[in-house]
This record gives C-alpha cells, sequence and structure tokens, in this order.
C-alpha cells in the first residue's frame, strides 16, 4: 500500500496485530473491545482517532504535550528549518542548536550553564551520570562512582539507567550496573519516618547523608533525583530540598535534577527546581522541551561543572550521540518555548493546577479515594485505597485497574492509571470547562467503581 493511502479500519488493525510492536504493552490488548485506538489528528487538549472520535488527554501524551496539540507554528518552524540544514556534518554545529543552547543557560538559575543537546530524557539523564562521574574523574577523584537515587523512581530506559530507584519495571533483565544506591522517596502520605514523628523531620533527606557516609563520600559522584516524585506525585516539605542540596555541598557530590516531567511549566514555574530556589549541578529535560512534537533533550550543566570539561585531550566530555543538536528539533524547541512563554501557558498551569487541585478535593466523597496529590501547577494524581482509615489498598487482582480503564474509555479520556493511583497532567493551555469535565466525569467513573468494588 502506498503510504499516502489512507488505510481501512481492518488494515490497520491488521498491521497492529501484526507488524507493531507496541511498547511496554501486549500485542493481545489490541484485539480487546475499545483496545485499539489509532490516533490521527488532535487540538488543544483533545485528539482524534481514525474513526473521528474525540478524546481529551489528561496525561498530555505522556507528560509532555505541554503546549497541546496542533500548533502549526511548530510545524512551520520546522518546514523552514527543513528547506536551509536539516544536519551539522561532524565538527560542526548549526544556528538552532547554538540558539537554543543559550536560551536554556538563561533559563537556568546559574545563567553560564553549558547544554549538552540530546534526543529524549533517558539520553540526558544517561548523559548526566556519565558526566557527573567523568566531572569528578577530571578532578582526580576517579573512585567517585556511586549514584544515590529515590526509591520507585523512574529516570529512564536505558541499562544504565534501569537500576535507579529500583523501579519495579527494571526486573528480568540481569544483573544492572553496581554503584546504584538507593534511599527513600518523600512521602507524605505513606511515610516511613513521619508515622513516628508528631510532624515531618526531612528523615528522608536526611538518609542521603546516611547513605552517603556509609559508602564512603569518596565513592559517591551524584544524587539524583525529580523535584517533584511523579511516580508518587508528592510535592515534598519545604525542607526537603535545601536540606539534600547542603548535604551534596558537604560532602563534594553533585546534584543532578531531573526535570523531564516536571519542567517547561509543568508545576507552574519554568522549572520545578526554582519553588525550592534549588541551584542544580546538572539538570536534565526532554518531553516538555519540544512538547513532544519532536524528540529532543538536554543535560545542562552549572558553569562549574562544565568548567572541568575545559583544557586539553584528557578533559573532553567523550560522549556523543548522532543526532544530539539536531537543527530541526532545535528549531522545533524555540518555537515550542516561544508559544510557552508568550501565551503565558505556565501562568495558565500555576492558576488552573491550583483550580484543578481545589476541584480534585470534592472525590473525597467516594470512601475509595485515600489521598488527592497535587496543588503546584498540572501534576496531580488521586489514590485510591480499600479502607481510607488503614490506607489499605486493593489487591493487584482485583480488577481495580481495568474496572478504571473502560470508565475512563467510556467516557472518551486518556490516562494512566497505575497500580493504585489515577494520574492527572493535561496540556497547560487547558481551561477551567476543561477541568470541570475531567472531575466530573472522574467523579462518576469513582462513584461506579466503588459501587462495583464493594
Ligand atoms: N526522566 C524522567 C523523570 C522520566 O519520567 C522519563 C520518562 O518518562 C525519563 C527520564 C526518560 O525519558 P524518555 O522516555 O524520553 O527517554
Amino acid at each position: 500500500m502506498a503510504a499516502t493511502q489512507t488505510p481501512t479500519a481492518d488494515e490497520l488493525k491488521d498491521m497492529a496485530l501484526n507488524y507493531f510492536w507496541p511498547h511496554s504493552q501486549q500485542v493481545a490488548d489490541f484485539e480487546k473491545e475499545d483496545g485499539l485506538h489509532v490516533i490521527a489528528d488532535g487540538e488543544g487538549c483533545w485528539v482524534e482517532d481514525t474513526e473521528g472520535r474525540k478524546y481529551i488527554d489528561v496525561l498530555s501524551g505522556m507528560w509532555l504535550k505541554n503546549i497541546g496539540y496542533g500548533r502549526k507554528e511548530i510545524a512551520e518552524a520546522v518546514y523552514q528549518q527543513m528547506q536551509t540544514i536539516t544536519y551539522s556534518p561532524e565538527n560542526t554545529t548549526n544556528v538552532p542548536a547554538l540558539q537554543l543552547s543559550a536560551r536554556l543557560a538563561g533559563l537556568s538559575r546559574d545563567k553560564e550553564s553549558r547544554a549538552f543537546l540530546v534526543s529524549g530524557g533517558s539520553e540526558a539523564v544517561e548523559s548526566a551520570l556519565k558526566m557527573a562521574k567523568a566531572y569528578h574523574k577530571n578532578r582526580g577523584e576517579a573512585g567517585r562512582y556511586k549514584i544515590i537515587s529515590r526509591q520507585n523512581s523512574y529516570h529512564g530506559a536505558t541499562f544504565a539507567l534501569m537500576g535507579l530507584g529500583g523501579y519495579p519495571g527494571t526486573q528480568g533483565f540481569g544483573p544492572l550496573l553496581p554503584g546504584n544506591i538507593h534511599v527513600p522517596t518523600p512521602n507524605n502520605y505513606r511515610c516511613q519516618f513521619c508515622s513516628l514523628a508528631a510532624e515531618c523531620n526531612v528523615e528522608c533527606a536526611k538518609e542521603i547523608e546516611r547513605a552517603i557516609l556509609h559508602e564512603g563520600p569518596e565513592t559517591v559522584a551524584a544524587v539524583i533525583g525529580e523535584p517533584i516524585s511523579t511516580s508518587a506525585t508528592m510535592v515534598p516539605h519545604p525542607e526537603y530540598w535545601p536540606t539534600v542540596r547542603e548535604i551534596c555541598d558537604k560532602y563534594g557530590v553533585l546534584l543532578i535534577i531531573d526535570e523531564v516531567i516536571t519542567g517547561f511549566g509543568r508545576t507552574g514555574k519554568m522549572f520545578a527546581s526554582e519553588h525550592w530556589d534549588l541551584q542544580p549541578d546538572i539538570m536534565t529535560m526532554a518531553k516538555g522541551l519540544s512538547s513532544g512534537y519532536l524528540p529532543i533533550g538536554a543535560a545542562v550543566a552549572r558553569k562549574s561543572v562544565a568548567d572541568e570539561f575545559i583544557g586539553g585531550d584528557d578533559k573532553t566530555f567523550k560522549h556523543l550521540f548522532t543526532f544530539g543538536g539536531n537543527p530541526v528539533s532545535c528549531a522545533a524547541s524555540m518555537a515550542n518555548l516561544d508559544i510557552l512563554e508568550n501565551e503565558g501557558l505556565i501562568e495558565n498551569s500555576a492558576a488552573m493546577g491550583t483550580y484543578m487541585y481545589e476541584q480534585l478535593q470534592t472525590l473525597y466523597e467516594h470512601p475509595i479515594v485515600g489521598d488527592v496529590r497535587g496543588g503546584l501547577g498540572l501534576l496531580a494524581a488521586v489514590e485510591i485505597v480499600k479502607d481510607r482509615d488503614t490506607k489499605e489498598k486493593f489487591a493487584e487482582d482485583s480488577g481495580l485497574g481495568d474496572k478504571l480503564t473502560k470508565g475512563f474509555l467510556e467516557r472518551n479520556i486518556l490516562t494512566r492509571q497505575r497500580g493504585n493511583l489515577i494520574f492527572l497532567s493535561p496540556p497547560l493551555c487547558i481551561t477551567k470547562d476543561e477541568v470541570d469535565y475531567i472531575v466530573s466525569n472522574l467523579s462518576e467513573i469513582l462513584q461506579q467503581v466503588s459501587a462495583e468494588m464493594g
């Protein structure tokens, strides 16, 4: 079939069932009733499938469609760039890559930061880890190779990153890289420390100091964490990040802040680390950097880190990706940042995030709602429990997930529900009416699921 011909529904299903390998999903899911959704168009918070059915996207694709779907300005910027240069040859660079680097430095807390451009979040984090280890080697401390990360966090799919956070999805791939140390993630709903104390004592931050001392500071390269852990969608205590920064400084350990999800307005600020006036040593970013219009990511190092790579050949950061600094991706990213800034979408994220969080409080009328999380921009989640008093979860085979998924699809809502959490992170261009639509439908779904689960 020619690429320009529109396939029929049967042809699409045949291709999906026989030739297409979905990420982290069973092909058999496409056989289920309402199991195959082929998206063909989109505008704002809405997407449309090949059958003309419309859905509201409550997860912004995968926490990345920050400016929303269907922005012709990005297509225009890409078209313009494609008419000039689409790749800069060996040992050269290009105008959009330089402009984007300067712009990212300008957006960073340290205005003299340097950007290492890559094609996505995993490459950004992988680069940051290697950068941290090479930084210490360049300073004569090659023994620093260990990375401290928080339990149940996710920082990417590559082999080196699977060991970060001890994320459950990393199982079954054989031995992981040595040197991954895991500490607790701030979680004020299920905290293993605060439950024993009168109030939050930021023990989860102090665990990082204990881990550094236990391992030996001379062996630790970096601590990595998302400013707000997305897998838990937990805003940490105000003292958490200042305490972590202080600990890292005390032991000469670099602090890598992973802004892959939280960056570019998601939490109501350009970067979530701004909520704590936090200075990262290296900041990783992707997703909202182009709002998913083209693949791009970056590891942005503050000057004091980047300067350690300046000097003779032995100082060079020997690490490259073919698509790093691709001019077309960089042009798309620049146009995306223009929209984000010129249309006040970060301010809208703050305002609509507060409104959505307030509206979500009404869900407590359903006894299966254990915790409503959010409050900083459009990064929210609802935790479902079997018993609100004991916080007991539904069993994995309870059918909760299938019931929620069915409820969402019946109401033309696309989002992610994992375990006992429902994630709510719509595009930053969302309106009040759309928030109301999401919350009222979610309430109806929870009503129905509560009844079904007894
Ligand atoms: N870091 C965080 C916090 C993420 O959530 C993700 C992906 O979801 C990544 C890194 C990896 O990004 P990518 O999927 O673009 O490789």
